[in-house]
């Protein structure tokens, strides 16, 4: 039984509408669903990922209107990658964020940098098979688009804490970087920690949780291997989407494992996903109260379209 890569990361947003610039006009991706939190229906879930909305590609954003920008700490991600094709992506990648005055750092193989409300990006030009995941965009060349995630990166006091549940409950491995990989049949994410003493704030721009895709088959397996590893997991819960377990690893980050579909088609056909706002059966009822109260959004593709 092995995880397959990373399904999507859940990060917090106060500005909904600057959020889906960035991330569908700037990055190129595909907005998949517009729903709401399934805790809190009065604000948005935001899903941005590859054309399907594959997990592996899946950046979600749940909206908390004008939230302070929180700061990452031990006990959460503090950085997000995806990868690229290549060093000619990063260049293109390097001039197109100046641009949009987004300041840039160029290393080895990559390009760091932040979102608007200072969550941690990185673009990676990473060595694998694994299918690259795109969206269309009209400003971006289809060679250099962003293809699915790479790998997240956490901040922990104790780099080791995490490594027998990991290793043992989770079967990821040993990675060359310093962290660990889980890899499936089909995909593969890597998972790295970064030494800190300081706590975090959680707000806006910051990680609330990286979910984990299992085949839907495997999935209450995965909730059993938690539980013998000394891991506290949730029930599992319908999502509707995909179906969740979710528990805290042992250096602090909120995990959770997501079955791999049925996905975002469930509820709409695949060349509309993300255009109206989806409700998931048990909150339909409440799209009267809800849809008018929701931040106010403009999705770029719509004026891409009209062009
Ligand atoms: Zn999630």
């Amino acid at each position: 039984m092995r995880l397959e890569g990373i399904h999507h990361v859940t990060a917090i947003t106060g500005d909904a509408p600057g959020n889906v610039d960035f991330y569908v006009r700037v990055l190129g991706l595909r907005l998949v669903k517009k729903t709401v939190n399934q805790d809190d229906p009065t604000v948005y879930h935001l899903f941005y990922a590859d054309e399907r909305g594959s997990a592996g590609a899946d950046i979600t954003f749940f909206e908390y209107p004008g939230a302070q920008r929180g700061r990452a700490g031990a006990g959460m991600v503090h950085q997000v990658a995806f990868r690229v094709g290549s060093e000619e992506a990063l260049d293109l990648w390097a001039e197109r964020l100046e641009r949009e005055g987004v300041s840039v750092s160029r290393g080895d193989q990559r390009l760091t940098f932040s979102d608007p409300e200072g969550l941690g990006l990185e673009l990676v030009v990473a060595e694998t098979g694994d299918e690259p995941l795109t969206a269309e965009s009209p400003e971006i060349p289809a060679e250099h688009r962003i293809q699915g995630f790479d790998h997240v990166r956490a901040f922990t006091r104790d780099p080791e804490a995490s490594r027998s549940f990991l290793e043992g409950s989770l079967e990821f491995t040993q990675s060359a970087e310093s962290g660990f990989e889980a890899r499936g049949d089909q995909r593969g994410g890597l998972y790295l920690y970064d030494t800190t003493d300081q706590a975090g704030i959680p707000g806006a721009g910051t990680v609330h949780h990286v979910a984990w895709a299992s085949t839907p088959e495997e999935h209450e397996a995965w909730r059993e291997r938690v539980i013998e590893g000394g891991g506290r997991p949730t029930p599992v819960i319908d999502r509707f989407y995909f179906k969740s377990i979710y528990f805290r690893e042992p250096s602090g980050v909120l995990f959770e494992i997501a079955t791999i579909g049925p996905g975002f088609t469930t509820d709409e056909p695949l060349e509309s996903l993300g255009e109206r706002l989806s409700l998931p059966p048990d909150f339909e009822h409440l799209r009267e109260q809800v849809e008018p109260v929701l931040t106010p959004i403009t999705n770029p593709r719509e004026a891409w379209a009209a062009r």
